[in-house]
């Protein structure tokens, strides 16, 4: 299906809370004595520590390696003593701990040697794809999907246009944005730079209509950047959630990305504005990410902003900078408030995936129960992704995951737009996203038994061919002794009717 230039389907229009952390130009976060560096901050496996409780590292300085293809390596964020490595909370929706390095600053912030390339072109797409990976960049619009794998697309896929996520459509979030304005040369830069990895003719910059500030900066940059090829800044309309990967696809080119499918299968591939900034650093300064920018923002904070912050950096510590105000019943959530996730405890660290810190004053709960579904169909009439989820709700209801997955259960962005027009006020999303999990682990744990299975089976039939084998060999020893026998037997007799003779 095809749409008209800017749009995709439902969607919303929310009131943006921008201008809240647009007063200020990017700052440094303030300095932490302690970083604490979980080894999973990308999708895939998580990275493998390569260093010891007591080892002294510098400043990007690497600290765990890639454990698989789709991993990434993660790196000192400054100079000091690793102190601890054992499980720590971590910032995640499901609250729980996972494997973190802890590293405590000596003040000092001295650097690892860095390698810098003076001219990327004369690099090979490979070495280009295995700088990008070894400096830990991954996705920073909130996926953290390594971001070399999609430099490195199947033989057999033509990448025809490369687009640049500027979009940044949940409302409070300013942190891509203020990069935009505050740093178009070097974005320009890694639009170069991921050019000559995909050797890519087409590059469309898309930003919403809520800053031009942002589109100007990079129209500029892109005037002043020669030998840059054909790339356009798109300004579309300002509607959630533009900036999600096929929603902005089908806004920017009109083409829709099939059920189940990538961008990659429409010769198309995405990389954001914060993820391109740090391409152009990790190639032209050779630095590997240890910091991004994070927004700061909500009602809960005096001073709302935008910060550079090193990973690791416990939240608290920005929250303070900023003059927190927050309560026992206020929320904080990492990310947006559609998409993002309330965080229990205040002292967890940024992570590479972190774009914002939204500190909101609670709206007292309402206790009541959700009404019944009354089938206005204004879900399905918001949904950005084209699905029924008053359909979907009933099978996740009824937990009859099969009959939600035909419905296109998989194709659910989560990006929260029926639960929030919903006059029933159901929390349609919390249904998807536990069905979504739900399912996959059970299609995780069928895997394993069927794996189980095919093993059993194979051992069954490796048993049963060394039965036959083994019994094949009894009866080709016991054919060749009786073979020898009778051949001692007729010597024999030969030589009885040899002496008779
Ligand atoms: S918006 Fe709510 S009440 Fe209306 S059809 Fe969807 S689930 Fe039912
Ligand atoms: S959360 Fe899923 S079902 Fe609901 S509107 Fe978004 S994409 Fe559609």
């Amino acid at each position: 299906m095809k749409y008209p230039r800017g749009h995709f389907p439902g969607g919303l229009k929310l009131a943006g809370h921008k201008s809240l952390s647009t007063q200020q130009a990017i700052q440094a976060a303030p300095m932490s004595k302690q970083f604490v560096l979980p080894l999973h901050q990308h999708i895939g496996e998580a990275s493998l520590p390569s260093v010891e409780v007591g080892d002294q590292v510098l400043k990007g300085q690497k600290i765990a390696t890639a454990q698989d293809y789709v991993s990434v390596p993660l790196h000192a964020p400054t100079s000091g003593t690793i102190i601890d490595i054992s499980e720590q909370p971590i910032p995640h929706p499901s609250g729980l701990s996972a494997l973190c390095i802890t590293l405590e600053a000596d003040g000092q912030e001295q650097w690892v040697t860095l390698d810098p390339v003076k001219d990327f072109t004369t690099l090979s797409e490979h070495e280009l794809r295995q700088r990008i990976r070894d400096a830990g960049i991954v996705g920073l619009g909130g996926a953290g999907f390594p971001s070399f794998i999609k430099l490195n697309p199947h033989a057999h896929h033509h990448v025809e246009t490369l687009i640049i996520n500027g979009i940044e459509c949940e409302p409070y979030i300013t942190c891509d944005d203020m990069l935009m304005r505050e740093q178009a040369d070097t974005i320009v830069e890694g639009i170069a730079i991921i050019r000559h990895a995909l050797r890519v003719k087409q590059c469309i910059i898309a930003i919403e209509d809520n800053k031009p500030e942002a589109a100007t900066a990079l129209q500029e940059a892109i005037a002043k950047r020669s030998g840059l090829g054909e790339t356009d800044v798109m300004v579309i309309p300002t509607r959630y959630p533009a900036g999600s990967e096929k929603q902005l696809i089908q806004a920017v080119t009109g083409k829709t990305v099939p059920s189940g499918g990538l961008p990659i299968d429409i010769s198309i591939i995405c990389h954001n504005v914060g993820t391109t900034y740090a391409i152009a650093r990790a190639i032209s300064q050779g630095e590997p990410l240890i910091s991004r920018i994070v927004t700061v923002t909500g009602e809960a904070v005096e001073r709302p902003g935008n910060f550079d912050t090193l990973f690791g950096t416990p939240i608290n510590l920005l929250l303070e900078h900023c003059g927190s105000t927050l309560s026992e019943q206020d929320n904080l959530i990492m990310g947006g408030p559609m998409m993002g996730f309330e965080l229990l405890r205040h002292d967890l660290p940024i992570v590479k995936t972190c774009n914002c810190v939204l500190a909101s004053v609670g709206e007292p709960q309402s206790t009541a129960e959700p009404l019944p579904c009354i089938r206005c169909g204004d879900c399905a009439v918001a949904c950005p992704a084209s699905l029924l989820p008053q359909q979907l709700y009933w099978y996740t209801r009824a937990n009859d995951l099969e009959k939600a997955r035909e419905y296109n259960l998989f194709d659910c962005i989560e990006c929260g737009c029926c639960s929030y027009v919903c006059p029933s006020e159901i929390p349609l999303v919390q249904y998807f996203r536990y069905a979504k999990t739900e399912t996959m682990t059970k299609e995780a744990e069928q895997r394993k038994s069927d794996n189980a299975r095919i093993r059993h089976d194979t051992r069954q039939d490796r048993l049963a061919l060394e039965q036959i084998e083994k019994a094949e060999r009894q009866r080709q020893r016991k054919a060749a002794l009786a073979a020898s026998k009778k051949a001692a037997e007729a010597e024999k007799q030969a030589d009885n009717q040899e002496s008779q003779s």
